[in-house]
């Protein structure tokens, strides 16, 4: 949909006047280039995410004139980094930083103070500066996507020798999601563990490397192969922060293990959850189960077909299970409730024996089914995670957004340890808030390597305040009351970041002082993206800001 603006345009952020916004973004222009600003005053177009803007989030919970940006610049070059942030000291304007802007789910591309001026880094600084062969590393600037970086891999002649990790979605960029700490599904799939080494813009404008990357000299020869550097590992203050822009990193690549073979087991009942998850936790650390695995809830995978929730029921209120069932059972995996997505890796001898493993122990459960891929049409969502997690990115994960009208989608994402009475609970958890609100219940279990994200998508039409409203009730009670039992986000929405933060609360609040401290030393203008993960500059702090 595109959508008129209702209130004046461009949204002026507050502490400063709307003459002077205007003027300062003139005297912008004479920095970049006038072509390289954009005042934000036109209808708010949502595209889908291929085409997605960069104004707003598309999937907005709220109203989408909340999280809007009043400008959009598009720097060229880290030195066009340096002007603008210096600019924005100077007018005290906030500016808040995307690579792409496809974080769906966690606030796309919007600010979360309203008005900032969105510095879209990926529309010109998207070059892949290196591809290393030997040390299966490469280094990127924040518009390289996952497409991106498996094309040139393409174009290199190497993708038979080595692998880009790629989450659900593969045309968001590598820094964006490596900042934010999303995963992907190879056994490269925690990806802030396999990058190595930034280059960062603080907010007042000095540029650091991290890493080797800092060395005085030659710092590109062991940029992507030791992460460390030397003194302090200070690469952890610019994930989930704003602390810094990061306009150049290093990424490591995994080789192609010489084979793959994708599987999939379903099992019958919600209660097999628990001693599936005691059978999954020791197979897992052991690395018998190679990839972050993905156990997904029958309703889940009825969605990913892609057939609005219309098709299968016509009443009001959370479909009933006795349909979801009936519509398994018409499809080519059949009726089940569980349905887990696995890839062994290496030559077939070597997953023979691991697949042996795996297959003995989850028969252990009564009912399950082994399903053989021959028998899976081309477009069945197994081939999405068959591609996935063999290096290949895809886009089939967006279906399940059309179960409603005008789709859009909200993640609740809590770690849990690999146990079955903490799976069980989370999920009766989830279950009973989700009917509180009348809500469909898609649950899938990412199992990392120790621990596992239950990552909740509520999908809800954009255009329907009430239901919007339900949604946010639900996630902001999830939140409160997994928080309680000792579950913690790893990751969350805009709207949901203050709340997320005030859960990680110990010692009277002890890590958010010190959030708190360093936003002060190092942005003392609090100037860049002000509230991102809960972390507020001294200009900002006790005005009510927080929601
Ligand atoms: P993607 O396109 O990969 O989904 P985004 O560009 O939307 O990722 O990034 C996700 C979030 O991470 C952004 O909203 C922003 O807050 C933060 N972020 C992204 N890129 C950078 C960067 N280069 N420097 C600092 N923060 C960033």
């Amino acid at each position: 949909p595109v959508n008129p603006r209702s209130g004046e345009v461009p949204v002026v952020p507050q502490g400063i006047s709307r003459d002077d916004f205007l003027q300062a973004l003139e005297e912008l222009k004479q920095e970049l280039g006038g072509e390289n600003v954009e005042v934000n005053d036109k209808p708010l177009r949502d595209g889908w995410y291929m085409e997605h803007p960069n104004t707003h989030d598309m999937m907005t919970i709220l109203d989408e004139e909340e999280f809007v940006a009043g400008a959009v610049v598009y720097p060229g070059s880290t030195e066009d980094v340096v002007k603008i942030v210096k600019w924005a000291n100077r007018w005290l304007v906030p500016v808040f930083p995307i690579s792409m802007g496809r974080n769906l789910g966690y606030g796309g591309a919007a600010p979360r103070v309203r008005g900032s001026v969105t510095i879209d880094l990926g529309r010109r600084m998207n070059k892949i500066l290196d591809i290393n062969p030997q040390d299966y590393t490469c280094l990127v600037e924040p518009g390289v996507s996952f497409y991106g970086l498996y094309e040139e891999l393409g174009k290199r002649g190497l993708r038979e020798h080595m692998w880009v990790d790629t989450p659900d979605l593969g045309g968001g960029s590598i820094i964006g999601n490596t900042v934010d700490r999303g995963v992907g599904y190879t056994p490269y799939g925690d990806h802030w563990a396999c990058h190595s080494g930034l280059e960062v813009v603080l907010p007042t404008g000095e540029v650091i490397r991290t890493g080797m990357g800092a060395l005085t000299e030659g710092g590109e020869n062991t940029w992507g192969v030791f992460p460390y550097g030397f003194g302090p590992y200070s690469d952890g203050i610019f994930s989930q922060s704003n602390f810094g822009i990061v306009t150049k990193m290093g990424m490591t690549l995994m080789p192609n293990p010489g084979g793959h073979e994708g599987f999939m087991y379903t099992f019958p009942n919600e209660e097999d959850l628990g001693p599936l998850m005691e059978i999954i936790r020791p197979l897992r650390i052991a690395t018998i189960l190679e990839n972050v695995a993905q156990l997904r809830h029958v309703t889940q995978s009825i969605a990913a077909s892609g057939l609005p929730k219309s098709k299968f029921y016509s009443g009001t209120g959370t479909i009933p299970p006795d349909l979801i069932h009936a519509a398994a059972a018409q499809t080519p995996v059949g009726d089940h409730t569980w349905a887990y997505y696995g890839m062994s890796y290496g030559p077939p001898h070597i997953r023979a024996h691991k697949l042996a493993l795996i297959d003995s122990e989850f028969r252990k459960i009564p009912g399950c089914r082994k399903i053989d891929p021959s028998t899976l049409p081309e477009d069945e969502y197994f081939w999405s995670r068959d591609r996935i997690a063999s290096g290949t990115p895809d886009i089939h994960e967006l279906r399940w957004v059309n179960w409603a009208p005008n789709g859009a989608h909200i993640a609740f994402s809590p770690v849990s340890p690999i146990r079955g009475p903490d799976a069980t609970k989370l999920f009766q958890l989830g279950k009973r808030i989700h009917e509180r609100y009348g809500i469909d219940f898609m649950p899938a279990f990412c199992v990392g390597l120790r621990e596992m994200h239950l990552i909740v998508e509520i999908v809800f039409d954009r255009d329907d305040a009430e239901e919007k409203g339900r949604a946010l009730g639900c996630l902001r009670d999830m939140v409160d009351e997994a928080a309680r039992e000792g579950y913690g986000e790893y990751r969350t929405h805009l709207v949901l970041m203050d709340q997320v933060a005030g859960t990680y609360g110990w010692n009277d609040g002890a890590l958010g002082r010190f959030n708190e401290r360093l936003k002060d030393a190092l942005d003392p203008n609090g100037i860049l993206a002000p509230g991102r993960c809960g972390i507020w500059g001294r200009r900002y702090r006790g005005r009510g800001w927080e929601m």
